[in-house]
């Protein structure tokens, strides 16, 4: 179901953005309106303190010099050293011009008794008005005061002042930076948003559209490759099923074409003789009924098979592990296949050189030398032998079937394994096969624990499909 309810990509990016700008514009107003004063007081605060200390370092040494370029580095300060019996020594500055405060005689007498009372230094802040007298702002001012003493003897007061509200045109053009900022962040991020989502968005509806085609059954549907790892990595995800499910579909179809094929063949089969046997005087013969009979065990060993491997595949039935005698086993089964090809021609030969004993489903086991054992005496060559050869190696006993017949290719072998799987079903030579066989045998050994299974082949030379498990001691 299509969910339409929905937001989508784009506009999720957008209002993103968008909501990144606002928040970074309301911290920048914070910064440079709300706030604006506070800061800027407590950073000239400390920095009055600092400048206080080092001009009184510079007229105890002496250095008037060095006090007139700091003044005039900070612009906005006046620096006044005053002795109580001599007045004024020094005056640089332009007179606290923030406030225009004046400090008379005894003013300034009070202040040092103040400074002194301190500790020696002391910081003041104090407002007062500045500007015409028409046209006047308030203004905050700081007031550092430092008793030194001089060469003399005598004590003197330094006072620093200056300013700690910001100038009015500073923070109007702060303001109209504001403006101009917002504006052109508002742009960018509508601008941003944009190309992202555009570029983001673009490979998942190209993707969606393909990812439709597929549902409706379209499996040659490729999924073209969008600029991002992540997208790239979906579109061969989303391949990788297309494939998956074509191949799918190709086996359950080939599977409906080979299974009635199968099943008609053996039934037409039936039909003919058995009508033929109902009407006409004389083919009521052993061998007519022999036909019938066959195709009957044909048709039930079809059906078995496909019984056996939904039940091995679906797990339903867990497996029986008992110490057995394989070779014993793989004789007999040997044996009794031998005396029944013989008749054809075929020659069917075990080679084992001991009794070896392994913890196995004995039914199962015998199950998968049956089918290995039929495939071989199906496919051989025109030789008609077929070699069940049993080797012990490194404590784990092979058995392997071999035989001299076309063989397979190599790009096929992965896929002998599967389920319905024909190798070129055209040239072959019309065999009862189901191809499930194979994968009976693969379910019943992966069922079985440290079981190792493969096939070797040669075009022209034959196959050898083989498996192998531990050996145990014998039981007797
Ligand atoms: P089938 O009933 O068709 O033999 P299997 O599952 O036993 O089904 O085998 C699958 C396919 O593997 C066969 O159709 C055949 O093409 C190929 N195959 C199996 N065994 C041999 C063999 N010994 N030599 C050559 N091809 C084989």
């Amino acid at each position: 179901m299509p969910r339409r309810d929905r937001i989508s990509i784009q506009w999720k990016v957008f209002l993103y953005l968008i909501g990144f700008c606002i928040l970074l514009l309301v911290v920048l107003w914070l910064l440079q309106i709300v706030f604006l004063n506070d800061f800027y007081k407590t950073i000239k605060t400390k920095e009055m303190q600092q400048t206080t200390q080092s001009i009184a370092k510079h007229i105890q040494q002496g250095n008037w010099e060095q006090i007139t370029k700091e003044v005039s580095v900070q612009g906005d300060l006046t620096v006044e050293l005053w002795e109580p019996n001599f007045g004024t020594l020094m005056l640089v500055g332009k007179l606290y011009n923030g406030a225009q405060i004046t400090l008379n005689h005894w003013d300034k007498q009070t202040l040092m008794a103040l400074t002194k009372q301190n500790g020696g230094s002391m910081a003041r802040r104090y407002t007062g008005t500045r500007g015409l007298i028409w046209d006047q702002t308030v203004q905050e001012s700081i007031l550092y005061t430092s008793i030194l003493t001089a060469a003399n003897g005598e004590e003197q007061l330094l006072m620093v002042g200056a300013n700690i509200s910001p100038m009015d045109a500073t923070v109007q053009t702060l303001r109209y930076q504001l403006y101009v900022i917002s504006g052109i962040m508002l742009v960018l991020a509508v601008g941003l948003a944009l190309i992202i989502t555009k570029r983001v968005s673009r490979p998942i509806e190209a993707l969606n559209r393909s990812a439709a085609q597929l549902a409706a059954g379209n499996y040659d549907v490729a999924f073209r490759e969008g600029g991002y790892r992540e997208i790239a990595q979906l579109s061969d995800t989303l391949d990788h099923a297309a494939r998956e499910l074509s191949k799918t579909e190709h086996l359950r179809r080939e599977l409906i074409a080979n299974v009635s094929h199968d099943l008609r063949t053996p039934l037409t089969l039936i039909t003919g003789y058995g009508e033929m046997i109902r009407d006409l005087p004389g083919e009521n013969t052993p061998e007519n009924m022999q036909v019938i009979i066959d195709e009957s065990k044909r048709l039930t060993t079809l059906v078995n098979n496909m019984l056996d491997l939904s039940v091995l595949q679906s797990g339903a039935k867990e497996i029986n592990l008992q110490p057995c005698n394989i070779t014993q086993q793989t004789q007999e089964i040997v044996h009794r296949i031998a005396q029944f090809c013989q008749k054809d021609g075929y020659q069917v030969v075990f080679a084992a050189h001991r009794p070896v004993w392994v913890q196995a489903d004995i039914h199962r086991i015998s199950q998968v030398l049956y089918n290995l054992l039929t495939n071989g005496i199906t496919y051989t060559g025109k030789d008609k032998r077929v070699l069940v050869s049993q080797t012990v190696q490194d404590g784990r006993v092979t058995i392997a079937v071999e035989d001299s017949g076309e063989g397979i290719a190599q790009q096929d072998l992965p896929y002998v394994w599967e389920r319905y799987y024909k190798v070129d079903t055209v040239h072959k030579r019309p065999v009862a096969g189901t191809g499930l066989g194979l994968s009976i045998v693969k379910s019943i050994l992966q069922q079985h624990p440290h079981v190792d299974y493969g096939v070797r082949s040669t075009l022209g030379v034959g196959s050898v499909f083989w498996f192998s498990m531990p050996e145990i001691p014998p039981e007797l």
